[in-house]
C-alpha cells in the first residue's frame, strides 16, 4: 500500500523517462537491498555497476562520514586535499597523466569531447565512435553514441561524428580522415550487449592512432574499477588510451565522473575552457578513495577473476543444460552476459519475483554485474534462481 503511494507520487510528479520495474528499494547492505515490504534481494546489478562495493560499503560510509563533518563542498577556485589525494591515486594506478573531475558519465564524455576538439582546433574535429556503443545522455554524448535509437527526436544534433562497426579494424582505417581528432571505444561494450574488443583490435586500433595523431579514448565508465578483473579493463590488452573516462563504480554510489588524460593532452584546457561547479567534492573524493582503499586492501581484484571464473563455469553448464533458451555467454571478470534466444525481460521479472536482481539489455542479453566482493554460495544461489526462470520459459 506504501509501495503504491510512492509509485502514484512519481507518476505525478516526475518526469516519465525511465521504464521502472513497480520495486520500492528502502535499504541496501552489502550484496542485498530490500523492499518496503521487508523482502530481501540478492543484487546482481547492483546501482548499473554504480554500488560495485554492495551497498553502503563500511570503507566508503566511514570516509563520508568523517568528511562530512569537516566541509562538504569547496568550490574549485580552491584546493581540498582529498581532490589532489584522488587524482594522484587515478593517475598512478592507471597512466601519467592529469585528471579533471565530473559528476555523471555523460559529463565526462562530454569533457572529452571538448578536449578532443580544442586539441584538434582548427584543423580537426572528427570523432569517430562504434556502432552499438553507449555514451550517456547529453546531446553530444547521444551523437557520440552509435545508436540511433537514442538520438531519435532530437534532431538538430551537433555534426562532426562517424561511427564504424565494433572490432573491425579495416572500416576504422577507411573511416579516418584528414579532419580525425579521436577515436572513443569501450573495451567491453555494456549497453551494446556485454561485447568484448578483441587483442588485435585495440592494438591495431592504437598503432593507427600513433600513425595519425590520433587521440585514442576509452570509456571505461562501466569497465573501469576493478569490473573486468584488472583496475582498469585496458590492462588485459597492453594498449594504453590517451584519455580514459571513468564514472560508475568511482564513487562507490556517490555521484563522480573523472576524465583522465595522458601528458600528452593534459594541459590542453586551460583556465575558462571548461569547468564544473560539483566536479571533485571533498564528499565524493572521500568516497572514492574509499573505494580505492577496498579493492586494494580486501584484494578484490583476486575475488573478481576468482569469482568471474566460477560464475561463467556455472553460466557454461547451464547453457548445457538450455541450449534452446541460452545461445552464449560472453564478457570479462564480473561483467558478464548470457545471450539469449529469446526476449529476456520475462526472465528478469521472475528472477525479481524470486529475489534476485539483474538486467536485460539490447532485447536479449541478460546483464550481471554483481559486487566486487561476491561469494560462491550466493553466485549458487543466483544461479539457481537464474535456472528457475530459465525453467518457466522453455515450458512456457
Ligand atoms: C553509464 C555509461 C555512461 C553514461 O554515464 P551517466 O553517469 O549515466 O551519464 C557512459 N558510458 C558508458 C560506457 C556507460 O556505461
Amino acid at each position: 500500500m506504501k509501495q503504491n503511494k510512492t509509485l502514484k507520487k512519481y507518476s505525478n510528479y516526475i518526469m516519465p523517462t525511465y521504464t521502472r520495474t513497480p520495486l520500492v528499494i528502502v535499504k541496501g547492505k552489502g550484496k542485498y537491498v530490500w523492499d518496503k515490504t521487508g523482502k530481501r534481494y540478492l543484487d546482481f546489478f547492483p546501482g548499473w555497476a554504480v554500488s560495485a562495493l554492495g551497498h553502503c560499503h563500511p570503507r566508503v560510509v566511514s570516509r563520508v562520514s568523517k568528511q562530512l563533518k569537516n566541509i562538504i563542498h569547496v568550490s574549485n577556485n580552491y584546493y581540498h586535499p582529498l581532490q589532489a589525494e584522488l587524482a594522484e591515486k587515478i593517475v598512478k594506478s592507471s597512466f601519467k597523466g592529469k585528471v579533471f573531475f565530473a559528476n555523471s558519465g555523460a559529463e565526462a564524455i562530454e569533457s572529452v569531447i571538448k578536449l578532443a576538439r580544442k586539441y584538434g582546433y582548427p584543423k580537426r574535429h572528427e570523432i569517430i565512435s562504434m556502432y552499438n556503443s553507449f555514451h550517456g545522455r547529453t546531446l553530444a554524448a547521444i551523437t557520440l553514441t552509435g545508436q540511433r535509437k537514442y538520438q531519435k527526436g532530437f534532431k538538430p544534433l551537433p555534426s562532426g561524428f562517424k561511427y564504424v562497426p565494433f572490432n573491425d579494424i579495416k572500416a576504422i582505417k577507411k573511416a579516418v580522415t584528414k579532419k580525425t581528432i579521436a577515436v572513443v571505444v569501450e573495451p567491453i561494450q555494456g549497453e551494446g550487449g556485454v561485447n568484448v574488443a578483441s587483442k588485435k583490435y585495440l592494438k591495431e586500433l592504437r598503432t593507427l592512432c600513433d600513425q595519425k595523431d590520433i587521440l585514442l579514448v576509452f570509456d571505461e565508465i562501466q569497465t573501469g574499477m576493478g569490473r573486468s578483473g584488472k583496475m582498469f579493463c585496458f590492462e588485459h590488452y597492453g594498449v594504453k588510451p590517451d584519455i580514459m573516462t571513468l564514472a560508475k563504480t568511482l564513487g562507490g554510489g556517490f555521484p563522480i565522473a573523472a576524465v583522465v588524460a595522458s601528458s600528452r593532452v593534459a594541459d590542453v584546457l586551460q583556465p575558462g575552457t571548461h569547468a564544473s561547479t560539483f566536479g571533485g567534492s571533498p564528499i565524493v573524493c572521500a568516497a572514492a578513495l574509499g573505494v580505492f582503499e577496498a579493492i586494494e586492501k580486501d584484494k578484490l581484484l583476486t575475488n573478481v577473476n576468482r569469482m568471474g571464473k566460477y560464475l561463467v563455469k556455472k553460466l557454461q553448464s547451464l547453457k548445457k543444460k538450455y541450449p534452446a533458451v541460452i545461445a552464449g555467454i560472453k564478457g570479462k571478470g564480473l561483467m558478464l552476459g548470457i545471450e539469449l534466444r529469446c526476449a529476456g525481460s520475462s526472465i528478469v521479472d521472475s528472477c525479481m519475483q524470486k529475489g534476485l536482481l539483474i538486467n536485460c539489455t539490447q532485447g536479449n542479453i541478460l546483464r550481471l554485474l554483481p559486487p566486487l566482493n561476491i561469494g560462491k554460495s550466493d553466485i549458487d544461489k543466483a544461479i539457481r534462481v537464474i535456472e528457475e526462470a530459465i525453467e518457466e520459459q522453455a515450458v512456457a
